[in-house]
């Protein structure tokens, strides 16, 4: 037996965690702390080892290095929520060792954390306004709170009566300038009438290691009438000397681009639209047009005109 009835008392070390231990953490992530340990004789504890155990019984061992302003000597400690969900536990043990001459008696402390799925979260964009009965594509973006890597994975969507309409995958790797966010195209079909729908995403991921929540999103769009008709927009210089190109011509959901001659055929069906322009450095245009056949409208583009916003609010 140590410290016989002649010998040493061996001296007790105080384990504690130095900030408090999450309560949750998402699995497979990791979970850094600090831990001091200190000797209520005083002692210096430097070089001490302490070891973490997890709950599969897998031991880590790290020496206690730094000094700490109490007295105590700390280590920066770091464990890995297991890959599954449920209560984890660890425990730090102080093995009974010699320091500085004199036997510190063995200690532990045990902490536990309740371990969570991933989540996920779903961005839709680049909707457009499809033509009734004609397949169409929507962008989704998914990133996983971990930023677990997403490429492949299967996203679906689905009308308001549960019949699926489309389905696509994520692509390999994140959306440039973003960290971790996945993005697809999915392609679906729009219903065979026109009128606005709405349509949800979801994004069940089974085939990752890592346990995650669904995610689901919704989004809307409208069905127009096939076009039976073409629109020639002629855009005509008006004070401005920039080429034509490249100006958006709209006539209410149907959409073209300019040539580089300013000229845009839109594909309409018959109805009274409203007519607009839009590019960045002219001054927006919007007129009324009834289409009741193939026709031309010249329309002139004047250069945007600079507002002082100063000087508009001062009028508001
Ligand atoms: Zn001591
Ligand atoms: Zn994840």
């Amino acid at each position: 037996m140590r410290g016989g009835v002649d010998g040493p008392r061996p001296h007790r070390p105080t384990i504690e965690l130095l900030e408090s231990f999450p309560t949750e953490a998402q699995v497979g992530t990791t979970i850094d702390f600090t831990v001091r340990v200190s000797c209520h004789e005083g002692c210096d504890l430097g070089g001490g080892v302490l070891e973490v155990v997890d709950a599969d019984g897998t031991v880590q061992t790290s020496q206690l290095s730094r000094a700490d302003v109490e007295g105590g000597v700390v280590a920066d400690l770091s464990v890995k929520a297991p890959p599954r969900t449920g209560a984890a536990k660890w425990a730090i043990g102080f093995p009974e060792q010699e320091i500085g001459g004199c036997v510190h008696e063995e200690g532990s402390l045990a902490f536990t954390c309740e371990v969570l799925p991933h989540t996920t979260s779903m961005a839709i964009w680049g909707v457009p306004t499809p033509m009734k009965g004609s397949r169409f594509t929507v962008n989704v973006g998914i990133k996983c709170s971990a930023l677990c890597p997403l490429g492949g994975q299967l996203v679906e969507i689905w009308d308001g009566e549960g019949v699926k309409l489309g389905e696509g995958r994520l692509g390999d790797e994140p959306r440039p300038d973003t960290v971790g966010l996945y993005e697809g195209e999915v392609t679906l079909t729009a219903p065979d009438r026109t009128g606005v729908f709405s349509a949800s995403v979801g994004f069940s991921p089974d085939e990752l290691d890592l346990p995650h929540v669904d995610t689901a999103g919704d989004f809307t769009f409208r069905c127009v009438e096939l076009p039976e008709h073409t629109v020639t927009v002629r855009v005509v210089h008006e004070e401005i000397d920039a080429p034509l190109g490249d100006i958006e011509v709209r006539l209410g959901p149907y959409q073209a681009m300019t040539d580089s001659e300013g000229v845009a055929g839109v594909a309409v069906a018959k109805g009274t639209y409203e007519l607009s322009l839009w590019r960045i450095d002219i001054e927006p245009v919007s007129m009324r047009v009834k289409v009741t056949g193939d026709t031309e409208i010249d329309v002139a583009a004047a250069p945007r005109r600079i507002v002082d916003e100063d000087e508009e609010r001062m009028w508001m």
